[in-house]
């Protein structure tokens, strides 16, 4: 007889065992029927390394699968780290959306699933579904800590930033806040999300974990640079949780700290053409000062549309490609404020 409760266990099985000690290499194994593979499965790497009592990190990046600092800097993590060197347990899952990865698109090829947008899932949905819901109802549950590796992937470049949201919890909301000040990127973010329904971000706040999302750089590579920034922010995330032991390691700046005050920071474009921005990442803005020119490419002769800053700020993150399209994210202007604390 069938069980009819819903929902059902994941179609998804492990080959590690999670409560083991020591270090695993292994897979979550997705079963998937395809012209390629009648009885196939999507094999989805992942590690697990663990020793003795303490608390568990769960640490992931490829959520989007062109987005390469985080995948790249958790693949040697996942070479590197020993249990000998930790007190607890850490799991990590470099590309947690594979076919996206293996493809280097930010969704899956599979089913246009964008993961990031797929929570809480649904174990009887389409693949990338299928994956969220995985990572929400058992992976997630094993973790009391949470880090999430990012970047702008080919169409954004992004400053490098740890952030976390404004949570109902303040409690939680302070924890979090302290452990990405401690991944010592050179930039924390307050982050005010365009559409958090479904993000991974918000299943794990909702289940209480403390948990950090990062942004690491972008245009669809890396360099010594970002993936140097997610190292040492890796290793300090393990030390705050208490797995590593250490200090965690300073950047030569303590981190500038930004805030979103609302979406209007999203400048968004309402022409396509060829762009022209006018501000780097980084740069210092006044409002009304122009941020980009959009040229249209099909006729010389006509005068470029202008984008000005609603506000003032830093430029934190700007589209990549040097095309732009309607509704695309040119840049985004975010506030520094000397602390990030609740008043
Ligand atoms: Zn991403």
């Amino acid at each position: 007889m069938t069980s009819t409760s819903w929902p059902r266990p994941s179609s998804i099985t492990a080959t590690v065992d999670f409560s083991a000690e020591g270090i695993q290499h292994g897979f979550l194994k997705l079963p998937v029927s395809v012209d390629e593979s009648a009885w196939g499965a999507l094999m989805i790497p992942i590690t697990v390394v663990a020793r003795g009592e303490g608390p568990t990190a769960l640490l992931t990046a490829g959520i989007h699968g062109d987005e390469y600092e985080g995948i790249t800097a958790l693949h040697k993590l996942a070479n590197a780290l020993q249990p000998e060197q930790v007190e607890g347990r850490v799991i990590i899952v470099p590309m947690a959306n594979l076919p996206a990865a293996m493809a280097g698109q930010r969704t899956s090829p599979i089913d246009k699933g964008n993961l990031n947008r797929s929570f809480p899932g649904n174990p009887d949905g389409s693949v990338t579904e299928q994956i969220a819901d995985y990572i929400n109802r058992v992976l997630i549950p094993k973790c009391d800590y949470a880090l999430d590796c990012h970047s702008g992937g080919k169409t954004l470049d992004i400053l490098p930033f740890a952030a976390f949201h404004g949570l109902d919890n303040e409690l939680q909301e302070r924890a979090c806040l302290a452990a990405a000040l401690n991944f010592s990127a050179p930039y924390v973010l307050k982050m005010v999300e365009l559409d958090a329904t479904r993000l991974y971000d918000s299943a794990v706040e909702r289940q209480g974990k403390i948990f950090v999302t990062t942004e690491l750089g972008g245009g669809g590579t890396s360099t010594p640079l970002s993936v140097g920034i997610t190292e040492r922010g890796i290793t300090n995330f393990l030390i705050h949780c208490g797995i590593l032991e250490g200090e965690p390691l300073a950047s030569a700046q303590p981190p500038i700290c930004l805030e979103m005050p609302s979406s209007d920071c999203y400048v968004q474009s309402e022409h396509s053409g060829l762009l022209e921005l006018t501000v780097a990442l980084g740069d210092h803005v006044n409002a009304g000062q122009v941020t980009a020119r959009i040229y249209d490419m099909t006729r010389t002769g006509a005068e470029p549309v202008e984008y000005r800053a609603r506000s003032a700020g830093i430029v934190m993150a700007r589209r990549f490609p040097a095309q732009v399209g309607m509704g695309d994210t040119i840049v985004v202007i975010a506030n520094e404020v000397a602390s990030l604390e609740r008043a």
